[in-house]
Order: C-alpha cells, then structure tokens, then sequence
C-alpha cells in the first residue's frame, strides 16, 4: 500500500504546514493586538454590528473603560445614553461616505476639554459593504492651548489685559468694511490721559503703569455690546470701535467713561482739572463707505480738538460720505 503511505505522508505534511500557519497568524494577532492596546492614541476597530474588535487602552481609558470591558461590546452597552448616541451618528456618517477625512472634537474631560484630531474610515468587506470602521485620533489638547494662548497673547495688552494695537487694527477694518455695507453708523473714539507725562515725572512710572491699568478697567467696564472693542492703542492713549452706534450713543457712551475715570479719583496734581486724572477723548461717526485711514484720522482730529481746547472735554465729529458737520460735548 504504498500509495496510502505517500498519502499519510502529504497529510501529514500539510497538517504540519497548516499548524505553522495557525501558529503564524496566532503570533501575528497577539502583535497586532499588543501595539493596538499600546498606542497612546485613541484606536478602535469595531465590526459591522457595531462591537469594538481591537482597541487601544489609552483611548477607551480616555472615555472611562477598560480594554478588556471593551471588546466585543457595542457603544451602547458602554456608555451613557448621549455618548453612545453622538459615536452611533458618527459611525453613520462614516458609513455613509461622509466623514473619512480628518476629525476633531472635543470632549468635555474632568477638568479641561480635550481635544482630538484623526480619521475615521469604513473598513471594506469582500462583498463590498463595509465590514466595519476603523478610527484613529491623537490628543491635540496641548497644541490647541497653545495656539489659544499665542492668540491672546498676540492680541492683549500685557499691562492692561485690553484688546492691544494689533486687535484694534483688524477689528477696526473689519467694521469699516462691514458699516459700509449695512449702512449702519460706525463709532471711533480715541481718548487720551490728559497730562500723562507730567503724572509720570511726579509719581514715578510704576504709579503711571498703575494709573493706567485703572484706566483701562474704566473702559472695559463702560462697553456692553458684545461687538464693541476697547483697546489700548499706544502709550496712554486708548480706542473704542463702537459698531452700530451713532453719534448720540457714542457721546453717551464717553460721558459715562470720563464720568467713570473722574469717580477714580486718582490724584494728579499736574492736572489743572479738579486735581484727578482725566481723559480727553475724539468720537468720530461716519455712515456710508470709509477707509479706515480715513476714520483714524477723524477721530485723531477730534481728540486733537478736545486737547487744544482745554483737554478734560470730548470732541464729536459726525460724517455721511462727505461734508463734515461738527458738534461738540464737554
Ligand atoms: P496730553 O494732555 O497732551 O496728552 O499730555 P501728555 O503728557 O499726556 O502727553 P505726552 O504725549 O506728552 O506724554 C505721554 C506720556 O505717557 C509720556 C510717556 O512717558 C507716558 N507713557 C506712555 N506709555 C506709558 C506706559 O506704558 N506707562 C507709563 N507709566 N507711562 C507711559
Ligand atoms: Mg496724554
Ligand atoms: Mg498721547
């Protein structure tokens, strides 16, 4: 029976194989499972019913689970009601083609709101259909606190913690542009410490940098629409971009400012009026289309009006395309 004899032999041969191989994928599968569970990034691969296949500890830590609860079990066995549901549209809109490219979403943590950036992307199966979906997604909390924090302290005044020149400028070309398109009023106002030189020469820098952090909260405190800027536009001097407000309103709105700094009462004996640090201020009101050079330059007008006539005053000008008119508040 020597045919029999070769035939053990091949099966033989190939069971050997066949073990080799189980034992190859074995090893293949613990690798893959071992880097998958080490990655400190959220991983997962869920199946087409929606259960978690392979997963990194990190990322299932970051949502509260442990990897071993994980696998096998489908979002909603996993988490609370809102979460599951946010991941189950998620996981639709995936399948649906939608969402393959990057994401980023934050997550509400103990403390901070973390912040993730990835891919998402259906696994495709041998008949087509998706078998599954794969995501990938590293915590990017750190870069975006960082991008926030170079953003303020790109745009803040580090004395005062007002918006500072660079902010005005690009606030300030914004509204131009917007006031002529909605035809509504727009308001500059600049104002300026009266005497400021003499204050520092006789309370010392120090008391100046004071004073004008004083200043400063007066300001802040006088502006209540959500679209109005006050900043701190060099030195001592300081700007109001004043949207959708007339003239009426914006003279309101520097009555109460130099009303509010008068009731500091910072002493200033330099100062011929009233012995307290006082502001003299330029308001300019224009409708239509402007050049931002243009209303800067009106509103330097107007304080450099308020200073000549005796400072401790604001000066309104008022302009519809052209002729000026002019009036005038103390
Ligand atoms: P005016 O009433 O005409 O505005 O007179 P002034 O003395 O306020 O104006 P001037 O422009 O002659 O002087 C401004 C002074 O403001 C001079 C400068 O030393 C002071 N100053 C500008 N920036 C700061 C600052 O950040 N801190 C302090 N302490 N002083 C400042
Ligand atoms: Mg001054
Ligand atoms: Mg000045």
């Amino acid at each position: 029976m020597a045919g029999d004899g070769d035939r053990d032999e091949e099966n033989e041969t190939l069971r050997r194989r066949v073990a080799a191989l189980e034992a190859e994928l074995e090893r293949s599968r613990a690798l893959l499972e071992t880097i998958f569970a080490h990655v400190p990034a959220v991983f997962y691969v869920k199946d087409a019913e929606g259960r978690y296949r392979y997963g990194s500890r990190w990322g299932f830590r970051v949502f509260g689970v442990e990897l071993e609860q994980a696998i096998g079990r489908t979002d909603a066995e996993l988490f609370p009601p809102a979460l599951a549901e946010r991941f189950a549209a998620s996981d639709r809109r995936v399948l649906d083609g939608q969402e393959m490219a990057s994401v980023s979403y934050a997550l509400p943590a103990q403390d901070r709101p973390l912040h993730f950036a990835g891919v998402r992307f259906p696994i495709p199966g041998p008949d087509g259909e998706a078998a599954g979906i794969c995501g990938f997604a590293v915590d990017v909390t750190e870069r975006i606190e960082l991008a926030k924090k170079l953003e303020w302290l790109a745009t803040t005044d580090a004395l005062t913690g007002l918006a500072n020149r660079r902010r005005f400028d690009e606030q300030i070309a914004a509204e131009v542009a917007r006031a002529a398109r909605s035809g509504e009023p727009l308001s500059l106002v600049f104002c300026d410490v009266d005497h400021f030189k003499r204050y520092n020469d006789r309370y010392g820098h120090q008391r100046g940098d004071a004073c004008l952090v004083e200043v400063a909260r007066a300001l802040d405190g006088v502006v209540r629409r959500p679209a109005d800027l006050a900043a701190r536009y060099g030195g001592e001097e300081f700007a109001l971009v004043l949207p959708d407000t007339g003239q009426e309103g914006a003279a309101n709105l520097v009555e109460r400012l130099r009303a509010a700094v008068r009731e500091l009462a910072l002493e200033h004996e330099g100062s011929e009026a009233h012995g307290v640090v006082t502001l003299s201020a330029g308001v300019a009101t224009v409708v239509g289309s402007w050049t931002v050079e243009e209303v800067i330059e009106l509103a330097d007008r107007a304080l450099y009006e308020a200073k000549e006539a005796g400072r401790d005053r604001h000066v309104c000008v008022y302009e519809e395309h052209s002729p000026a008119s002019v009036g005038r508040g103390r």
